[in-house]
């Protein structure tokens, strides 16, 4: 049995790959080379003892993340997919900024490859990373290398 192929284009080099069809939506990078680039880019989540009384509901910050609901459209940020990921940031990171690591201030997901340039990866929870505000005000310079693609 012979699977169709589909062309996709690399979201790190966009270059045009083919994969087959049945693959279409996972499939992102070229090749491994550029897989690497975007696991290097991609900093590891944070490791650290779960504080459980800080969890879901109990966390004093929950669904309290206003700055993000202004810049973002309602429609984008009401999908199931958007909420799914965003949980799943927090919980991969342990409700901890990337940066400092404080725990229990207003921390934000942040997608470390940008929303708006990088459609295919708005959704991968090892494009998200938590920041306090504090942090994330400084954010844009230090992660150029994200940027610069
Ligand atoms: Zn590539
Ligand atoms: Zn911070």
């Amino acid at each position: 049995m012979r699977y169709s192929q589909v062309i996709l284009s690399c979201v790190i080099c966009g270059n045009d790959f083919s994969v087959f069809a049945y693959r279409s939506t996972e499939a992102k990078f070229c090749g491994y080379n550029c897989y690497g680039e975007f696991r290097k880019t991609i900093p590891a989540p944070m490791k650290g003892k779960p504080n459980l009384k800080l969890r879901g509901e109990n966390h004093p910050n929950w669904n309290t993340n206003r700055e993000q609901v202004i810049r973002r459209t309602r429609k984008e940020i009401n999908t199931l997919e958007y909420k799914a990921w965003r949980k799943e940031v927090f919980e991969r990171h342990d409700y901890r900024c990337f940066d400092c690591g404080e725990k229990g201030g207003i921390l934000q997901a942040d997608h470390i490859y940008p929303w708006a340039k990088f459609p295919r990866l708005r959704y991968m929870p090892e494009n998200g990373q938590l920041l306090c505000l504090k942090c994330h005000r400084e954010k844009t310079h230090r992660y150029s290398l994200a940027a610069r693609l």
